[in-house]
């Protein structure tokens, strides 16, 4: 078994070529009619034989039909299903699956569960990179059964406060928890771009929006500028009672002291109702620029000006910025509060604006297809052809300057966009120290870039995105007694409480590109050395960290020592990474809640 094997990671993929699960993967991800020319490559099976195999399995593995689980409660529906994450980096064929009605189902499963010896994983899109769900080592034959959560447990409902909230289930997806706040004139300061994921599966991994105020804005009552997670007033979690013997709902307040761990859980708990605080609604304005270059954009301090990225984010406080590889001009998204319509905006009544970026244009995937089939020296006319398509469908589609209600702006990425691997990180700094932070990160990829260039390797072939969003501070919550989430990326530094805002910073490749875990491996060794002296970095749990050259969340040192670490640092013994992972044990101490990865990262 490889290291990253027991770790979690389980990937096919080498390093140096594309591996049959990657392939597959992406052929999926270009569409079927794309596909048909990519199923050649290095690594690949012989022609025929992928297109074939993918026509009789219902994933990549083989299909395996066995008796269903012993036991298992009647009455919730049961039955086999694929589980493939979005990026098709994790595959298991016909896992056992169930979807139950309401929080009393859940608590059956897990009752049952511990006598059967199974582990029960709460599934919502899928959607997250890291494989804190399943890993690739399990198959349909492991005592495993996902929780689908997107089914039935997704109620919404109104709280009309003070404090203003919503309650919803977990299942829940934020495009329909928005909306709904949007129709009771209320909304979230920040949220995360894409809107198919449920809100379990945002809370279990502190999803981020890309939001601060702008210099001298005042914030709404009720809004908060950090995670998903520290939006949550209370939460109903299905928890061991040591006094029965058996699993029961439980509901956590902010002024538990417990609940601060179960907020960024990283799914090592199943929660199955929450409460999040909001605010009024606001109307957004998002101007696109795209001829600003990046030698500009990401200036060193001394010599940025008003055109910088940090300087954007002074005036607006909401900015994306999108690179595609090889191409000197950024995508950069700028939003602003703008209360009425400008004259020459356009306004929008709904999310996901941006369909170039949705459905892949067709110079895209013929590209796409001649890197997969073996050719990623094509990663620069990629980075050109995304580049042209972004310019022609921002002019195309009047969407260089959009208005409206906050939600249709602030979701702009749908699951059907190109299906890439990402390695993801964040710097908490000075806002002062924001344009460093990110001329620092251009400068080393760009020199990176060059040097695997110059050596005829291309392992990035997607774009890099740098946000900035706010920390997790208990004083953002209208709840009394409420404490920062224990483990989010955006947990404040009490040591440094100068350090007030998180650039999060994103490199994606198609998945098993040849040398980009080398990459990876070469930026993440790299940022935790350069922020060290001025900020702190974290990982992004949704995404790709802990990289060597085998793979992501594959470095032992980084798993159990370095990662760890960062939630130690300025962390009382009632308040750090180990005091969690003892609250997680008590309120599951036979660890059903678990997937390999949490059998190294979280033991
Ligand atoms: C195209 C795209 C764009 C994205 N953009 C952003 C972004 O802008 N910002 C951002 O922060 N993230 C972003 N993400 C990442 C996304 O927020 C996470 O991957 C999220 O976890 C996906 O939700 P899901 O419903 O698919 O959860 P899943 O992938 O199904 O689950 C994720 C984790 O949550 C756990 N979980 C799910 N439900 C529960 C529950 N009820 N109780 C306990 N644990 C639970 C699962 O066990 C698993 O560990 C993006 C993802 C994609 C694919």
């Amino acid at each position: 078994m490889s290291h990253g094997e027991e770790n979690g990671s389980g990937s096919s993929t080498s390093s140096r070529g594309f591996g049959r699960r990657s392939f597959l993967g992406t052929a999926t991800a270009v569409g079927v009619g794309a596909a048909a020319g990519v199923l050649v490559g290095r690594d690949s099976l012989p022609p025929g034989e992928l297109a074939a195999r993918q026509a009789t399995l219902r994933l990549t593995g083989d299909s395996c039909t066995l008796t269903p689980p012993p036991g298992f409660p009647s009455g919730i529906s049961l039955y086999q299903q694929g589980y493939q994450n979005w990026s098709t980096e994790t595959v298991v064929d016909d896992v056992w699956t169930c979807a139950p009605s309401n929080a009393a189902d859940v608590v059956a499963v897990a009752n049952w569960a511990v006598g059967a010896g199974y582990r029960i994983r709460p599934r919502g899109f899928m959607h997250n990179w890291a494989p804190f769900t399943v890993s690739n080592t399990q198959t349909c034959a492991s005592p495993v059964v996902l929780v689908d959560t997107t089914t039935c447990m997704v109620s919404m409902e109104m709280i009309s406060g003070p404090p203003l909230a919503v309650k919803v289930g977990p299942g829940a997806t934020m495009e329909a928890i928005l909306g709904f706040l949007e129709g009771n004139n209320a909304g979230l300061a920040s949220v995360p771009a894409v809107g198919q994921i449920t809100i379990g599966g945002a809370m279990a991994i502190d999803g981020h929006g890309a939001a601060v105020p702008a210099d001298g804005e005042t914030p709404l009552t009720g809004q908060a500028f950090g995670s998903i997670s520290n939006l949550v007033l209370s939460l109903d979690a299905v928890v061991w009672n040591s006094a029965t013997s058996a699993f029961e709902v439980q509901t956590f307040t902010r002024s538990d002291p417990r609940t601060k761990a179960l907020l960024t859980h990283l799914g090592r708990t199943f929660v199955t109702s929450m409460t999040l605080q909001a605010s009024a609604n606001q109307n957004l304005r998002c101007q696109s620029y795209t001829s600003i270059s990046a030698a500009t954009l990401f200036a060193s301090p001394g010599s940025a000006g008003s055109q910088s990225f940090a300087s954007f984010v002074g005036r607006a406080g909401r900015v994306e910025a999108i690179l595609y590889p090889f191409t000197s001009n950024p995508w950069l998204k700028v939003w602003s509060v703008c209360p009425n319509k400008p004259l020459l905006s356009r306004h929008t009544t709904t999310p996901y604006n941006y369909v170039f970026s949705d459905i892949i244009p067709q110079s895209v995937a013929v590209i796409v297809n001649q890197i997969i089939s073996g050719h990623p020296e094509a990663a620069p006319s990629l980075g050109a052809a995304e580049y042209a398509a972004t310019v022609a469908g921002l002019t195309a589609f009047l969407d260089y300057d959009l208005w409206g209600a906050a939600k249709n702006t602030q979701l702009y990425i749908q699951a059907s966009t190109l299906r890439l691997a990402e390695g993801g990180g964040v710097v908490l700094c000075k806002r002062a120290d924001i344009q460093r932070v990110v001329s620092e990160f251009y400068a080393k990829y760009s020199s990176l870039m060059t040097s695997y260039q110059q050596q005829g390797k291309y392992p990035m072939n997607g774009p890099i995105e740098i946000r900035v969003s706010g920390l997790d501070h208990g004083s953002a919550v209208q709840a009394s007694g409420a404490e920062p989430p224990a483990i989010s990326a955006l947990l404040e530094r009490t040591d440094h409480p100068e350090w007030d805002s998180a650039v999060w910073t994103n490199m994606l490749t198609i998945p098993g590109t040849p040398y980009a875990y080398d990459f990876y491996t070469e930026m993440g060794n790299w940022a935790r050395a350069n922020y060290a002296s001025y900020g702190a970095v974290r990982v992004e749990w949704s995404k790709g960290w802990a990289h060597t050259t085998a793979g992501p969340w594959n470095d032992n040192t980084a798993l159990t020592q370095t990662i760890p670490n960062d939630f130690r640092v300025a962390r009382t013994s009632t308040q750090n990474w180990d005091w969690a992972l003892g609250v997680y044990d008590a309120l599951d101490p036979h660890r059903i809640f678990t997937s390999p990865l949490h059998d190294t990262l979280t033991p």
